[in-house]
Order: structure tokens, then sequence, then C-alpha cells
């Protein structure tokens, strides 16, 4: 399909969109039947399950303590039953392997019976264990063929669902998938660790402070999905799109998003019966969608659930990932997911919000209105800063993706560089602690008068927003901004709750010898660790414009580290700091943290390698032809019209001519840089990519735009950012 049919197909599919289905009436299914129903949750194990057996399940969800496998053959036969009331016909192990996506094997619950006909079965060590092959994933060298086996195991922390298709419904079970050897070759088994490390330390904190009742600690993530969408139409006239998620190709639209008339603005119906779907359909998963608006740039939305427990988090948010793209579908229209999917306006990211807490104490990272006098919270608080500026290049790893790079430091999303927004209130609580070893006061609230009689007084916040720091206090959490719209929060939640737990483990042992010998030294001795935190990891806190020169400038200054590229990002993951940390929370063995490296390198080589691919493909069978034939035309006419004894200006004719070469020579230079042996390693291979085949891209992209802005529109075969940004 040329650009200009797929234009007046998207603009028939716009003009003449009518909905689909009939709409959902709320007011008889109500949101609270809706909530949950396919989900095999707490409540439908209580119902369907022995009570003691009920009871041994809760007591493995809520207190992290092991499953008794007893139990396994009762709950799987309950499953069972209640995935067929549900029309379920097959069951499915999902894990996460590392490419980021999702996974699953379906398997019929039919079992012949010997006599002919066939019974439904589903035994309990099908349930916990399940051997899908799946040795084609990425495991970073970890599955060499004579180990070859890999498992799933069923994690009962994360609910068993129901995915429908108009065809029948599959009962979905989430779990970890380890090698034979019991590595982890997948991103929940990490995650499920990590929180086990989380909660341990975070223990330990909590009976320094007098706790005698503590429920299991756990780190909560609420994650803001942005996302595009555009009519499927220009999805599928646009080649790169298709391979590689992003167009590599494209002149800047005559309007961007400089109105700033997208944001927030109204939802354009078929934009916004696909998010009325999409949430019916996360609504019946048990994901607690709340938000959705317009984002920045024209054509970009966003969705964000309640925050859950992050395992559970991490699971919806894939769900999430996969059922947006279906929806979609269903709507005529793509949704883009990658974290550039267009130069020259916004990119998306994924906001991961964190926190941790329990039942018990709460959320720990809650400051109360005297955070000065909290100092509970000062501890659980300044254990995020020492992690964070202590792993800050970690952090920085686990956001790295060949996608992310086009939006991290582009201003509109943070920079490399990792830095703290605390907000006036707390910096100026840690600034006293800094100064005087302990803090006397907090600055007020207060009140916000709006001017207007009518309106009410406002309540105030403590400190104000900052959209330009990477990680910033919003309140009673973290906002970690720099994670990519593509990308599993799994990375990010392993990493934050590791640092987090390093960082207690350390404050836990400070306090505990200092109570140890004298109780009455508790206060003195949290003084004497905030102090220290503050003086060694004070740096990393920063409330000013993260977007400006200044800061790059001031950063380097204050030695923060700044990882421009994923390339230079990636390498900390083998540093022994890194490594250490992982072994000795026992979140990733050593061998399990160089497989990823290798995974996320190699990842990052094939991505380059394809969009580099796609790019000389398109140049040479799409962009070329359609400015030859330009070119043919003009010429044509050039000598009828001397031939008729016409003066005929050659200028355009000169400009476009020079493209022509152009592109051809920027075609040969990046198949030559596609060619080249960067050496043996695929650090080597990555860095050729991002230093001599990403900017030959850029070459060949120049000249491609530059002839979009000459060629006859009726002639250039690419649908242009214009219509697909606009016609929706
Ligand atoms: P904004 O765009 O202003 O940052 P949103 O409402 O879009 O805010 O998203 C905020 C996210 O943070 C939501 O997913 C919300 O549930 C989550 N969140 C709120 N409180 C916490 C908390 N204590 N821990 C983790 N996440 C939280
Ligand atoms: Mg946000």
């Amino acid at each position: 399909m040329s650009g200009s049919t797929a234009r007046l197909q998207a603009i028939n599919a716009v003009t003449s969109y009518a909905p689909i289905s009939e709409p959902l009436n709320f007011s008889e299914v109500t949101m609270s039947e809706l909530f949950g129903a396919n989900v095999f949750g707490l409540s439908v194990m209580k119902d369907r399950l022995p009570k003691a057996v009920y009871e041994s399940v809760l007591e493995t969800v809520q207190s992290g303590s092991l499953l008794d496998p007893s139990v396994a053959d009762v709950v799987a036969t309950a499953m069972k039953d209640w995935a067929i009331s549900k029309g379920a016909t097959h069951y499915a192990h999902v894990f996460y392997p590392l490419t980021g996506s999702t996974a699953e094997k379906h398997d019929s619950f039919l079992s012949p019976d010997g006599q002919g006909g066939a019974i439904a079965e589903f035994a309990g060590k099908t349930l916990i264990q399940g051997e899908p092959d799946a040795s084609s994933f990425p495991n970073g060298g970890i599955r060499a063929t004579f180990e070859a086996r890999g498992y799933t195991a069923w994690d009962v922390t994360s609910p068993a669902y129901i995915l429908e298709n108009p065809n029948g419904t599959t009962l979905c079970i989430p779990t970890a998938f380890v090698s034979w050897t019991g590595e982890a070759l997948d991103k929940k088994t990490p995650l499920l660790r990590s929180m086990q490390a989380l909660n341990k330390q975070a223990q330990r904190i909590l009976r320094v402070f007098g706790h005698e009742e503590i429920d299991n600690v756990v780190s909560y993530a609420g994650a803001e999905q942005e996302y595009f969408l555009i009519d499927r139409h220009f999805f599928f006239a646009r080649p790169d799109l298709i391979a590689s998620g992003r167009t590599l190709f494209g002149a800047p639209p005559p309007k961007g998003q400089e109105f700033d008339d997208h944001y927030f603005g109204a939802i354009p119906e078929r934009v916004l019966a696909f998010m009325l779907e999409t949430e019916r359909e996360l609504f019946k998963l048990g994901i607690p969608v709340k938000t959705r608006h317009n984002e920045v740039a024209p054509g970009q939305y966003e969705v964000a659930p309640v925050f859950e427990q992050a395992n559970l988090a991490t699971d919806h948010q894939q769900l999430m990932m996969v059922t947006l793209k279906r929806v979609a579908e269903k709507y005529g229209m793509t949704c883009l997911l990658h974290e550039k999917p267009f130069a020259g306006v916004n990119g998306s990211g994924k906001h991961v919000n964190f926190s941790l807490g329990n039942g018990t104490q709460g959320n720990l990272l809650d400051p109360g209105d005297n955070p000065h006098a909290n100092a509970q919270f000062l501890v659980f608080c300044a254990a995020v800063i020492r992690g964070v500026h202590k792993y800050a290049g970690l952090l920085r790893a686990v956001v790295a993706s060949a996608g992310n790079d086009h939006r991290l430091g582009a201003n509109e999303a943070p920079p490399a560089i990792l830095s703290i927004f605390l907000g006036e209130q707390l910096t100026d609580v840690f600034e006293q602690i800094s100064r005087d070893g302990d803090a006397t006061s907090s600055k007020l609230k207060g009140k916000l008068t709006v001017g207007v009689d009518t309106l009410p007084e406002l309540p105030k916040d403590a400190g104000d927003r900052n959209r330009t720091s990477p990680f910033a206090f919003t309140g009673n959490r973290f906002e970690f901004r720099a994670v990519g719209s593509n990308q599993s929060i799994a990375g990010p939640m392993v990493a934050l709750n590791t640092i987090v737990a390093e960082s207690l483990d350390f404050i836990a042992t400070e306090l505990e010898a200092a109570v140890a010998s004298d109780p009455v030294e508790l206060h003195a001795a949290i003084q004497k660790v905030l102090q220290g935190v503050m003086s060694k990891h004070g740096a990393v806190i920063f409330n000013g414009d993260g977007y400006s020169d200044a800061w790059h400038a001031e950063a380097a200054e204050r030695g923060l580290p700044n990882l421009r590229s994923t390339v230079d990002a990636l390498p900390t993951l083998e540093s022994d700091e890194v490594i250490s940390l992982f072994e000795s929370y026992g979140v990733l063995s050593k061998r399990e943290t160089m497989s990823r490296l290798e995974v996320f390198l190699e990842q990052y080589c094939m991505s380059v390698t394809l969009e580099a691919r796609t790019t000389v493909e398109m140049a040479r069978t799409v962009v070329f032809p359609a400015a030859v034939r330009y070119q043919g035309e003009l010429a044509s006419t050039a000598n009828s019209l001397k031939a008729l004894g016409y003066a005929f200006d050659a200028d355009t004719l000169d400009k476009l001519s020079g493209l022509v070469k152009a592109l051809q020579d920027g075609i040969a230079g990046l198949e030559a840089a596609l060619v080249e042996q960067p050496g043996e390693t695929l650090q080597a291979h990555a860095e050729h990519c991002r230093n001599a085949v990403l900017p030959a891209m850029l070459t060949v992209r120049a000249a491609a735009d530059g002839l979009e802005g000459i060629v006859a529109d009726d002639l250039w075969p690419l649908a242009t950012y214009q219509e697909m940004l606009f016609i929706k």
C-alpha cells in the first residue's frame, strides 16, 4: 500500500467510523461485578477450596511462606473446574523471558480415557511445574545444549486468570521460568527473589523501631504507560513500523506538538471507544486501571492503574501492553509502544512509581505531616537516597535499550544522569540533619488561594513537582521516570528492591549495634546514620532543571555518572559492585547477571542492525524509485519546455538530483558500516552499532527526508508524519 492509498483508506476509516459493538451498559453490568471476573483470586479460592487448603494458599500469598505441595492437587482441580465453567478448553503457563515480552504455551485439558473418549484433566503437578522447552529464548549462555531443560514454576502470588477469545478461553497461570540447574531464565524469578531480600532487611529496621507485629514488607509499583495510536492503514504502509516499531524516515510535519493542544485535550471518539474497551478487558483481569488522558505528542496517550504489589503489578503491566495492542487492532488502529516512534515529537516512557510497606506499618515512604519528627520515614527515605546514589549506574543500566536511547536526555525525558528530586520540604529536613544533626521543623504545606471568591481554598502540597527529574519524590513514593514505554518493569523493580535492601541492611547493622549496647542510643544512632548518608550520598539530590546544560556540568562536578547510551550503561552490570550486590542478596548469581548483560547487548545489536537493514531496503526500493520517477518527470518537462522555447528553472531538479546522489552515497555508507566486522566481543559490536551504524542511518534519513519535501505528493510512497499523527 503506498502512502497515498493508505492516506485515503485511513481517512475513510476515520470518517466512516461506526461503533463496532453495542456499548457496554455499566448500569446493567456494574464495574464491581466486572472487576476481576476472570481472575482465580482469593475470593474465588475461598469459595471453591476446602478451608485448610485455602488458608495454606493464603499463607503463601500473604507472608511469602513456602507452598505446601500437598495442596496443589486440590487447587488444580478447583482451578480447572472454575476455568471450564468460564468456557476454558486449554491452560497455559505464562512466563516472562529476558526479551521483556510475555510467553505462553497452551495445552488442552483433554486426556484420552483409554476407551476412545477423553476427560478433562489437570493435576497438581501440571499446575506446579511445566516444561515448555522454549529453548529458543535468549538465555545468555545459561542453557547450553547439555542442560537445555527449562521449567516453568507456578507463582502462587500472582493469580491465574482467563484469557478470552471469540472462539474460546484459556486458563493462564503466571509462572517463573528456570533452567534445569535452577538458574533464572526470566524476569520474574529475580523479582521474587529481590522482594524476599527487601522484606528481610525492612523487617530488621522495623524491629529496631520497636514494632512487634510486622507483616511481610513488599514493594509497590504503579506504572504509567504512554503509547501512540495510529490508523492501521498507515502501520501497514510503513515497512519501518512493521519491522522495528519506529519510523526510520519522515520529515517533520508543519505542525508538531508546539501548540500543546493535544495534551489533556478531548479524546477522539474512536480512541475513547478503544480506551473504554481496553479498560473493560483490564477490569475483567483484575487490573485496576484508573487514569487515562491525551499525552503531549499528537496521537499519544497514557493509561495508569492503581499501584499494586510489585510482582503483581509487573505481571499486570505485561498484560496491559498485550491488551492495548490487541484491542487497538479491533478499532482499526495500531498501538505503538516503542520509546520513540516519531522523531521530533515526544517519545513514550513508563513512569514507575515505587514505594514499600505492609499491612501493619502502612506505606513506609509516607512522611506524614511532620517529616522532621518521623524518624522511621527518614530512615527509609535515606535508604532510597543512598541506594540511588551508590548504584546510579545500575539504575541507568536497567532502563537501557536501543529504543530508550532516543528518549533519555532528549529534553522530553530525564537525562541519563540519575539524580533525586526531593522537593523543598524534605530537602530542608535533610539539610537540617546534615547541618545540625537533628531536624526540628518541617516547612508547612499551607493553603493555596485561587483569588476567586467562589472557589474554595485548596490544600497546598509541601513541595512543587519537577518533571525533569529521573527519580522524584512525589509525596509518598518515588517516581522512576527513565523507564521506557516498551520495557518490562521487572528489571527496574529488581534493581530498586535490591539497592534499597542493601541500604536497609547497612543502616540496620549500624542501628542494631547501637541499640544492642544501649537502647536509649537509638535516636543518636539514627542521627548519625542519616548524617552519614547525607554527607556521602547527598550529592544525588537535585531539585533544579534536569534538562539544562548547566546541570550536566554540575553533575559532572558532583561526580554523578552520565551514561549517555545503552553501550555506555550496560557494562555496569559486570562491575564487581553490581555482581556482588545481586549475589549477596540472593537475587542473581554472577552467571545470571552476566547472562543478562549478554542478552541485553545482543538485543541492542540486533535492534540496531534490523533498523539499519530496513533503512537500506526502504531507501533503495521505496524512496529512491519515487525520487527518480519525479526526477524523470521534471527532466522530461524541462526538455519539452525547452523544445517549445520556454525557459525552465532547474533549481528544483538540481536540488532533487543532489539529494538523490546523497541518498545513494548514504546507502553505500550504511551498507559498508553493516558489513564491517567490528571485533570479537559483543561490546565491540554494540559500540560499532552506536558509533558507525546509527550515524550512517541518519545520513540516509536526512537525504530521504529532504526528498520528501521536494517529490510530488502523489508520487511519495510513505505515509507522512502529518498523516500518521493527525488522522485519527
Ligand atoms: P502523575 O501522572 O501525576 O504522576 P498518575 O495518577 O498518572 O500521576 O500516576 C501515579 C501512579 O502512582 C499511579 O499508578 C498510582 O497508583 C501510583 N501510586 C500512588 N501511590 C503510590 C505508592 N504509595 N506506591 C507506588 N505507587 C503509587
Ligand atoms: Mg507521573
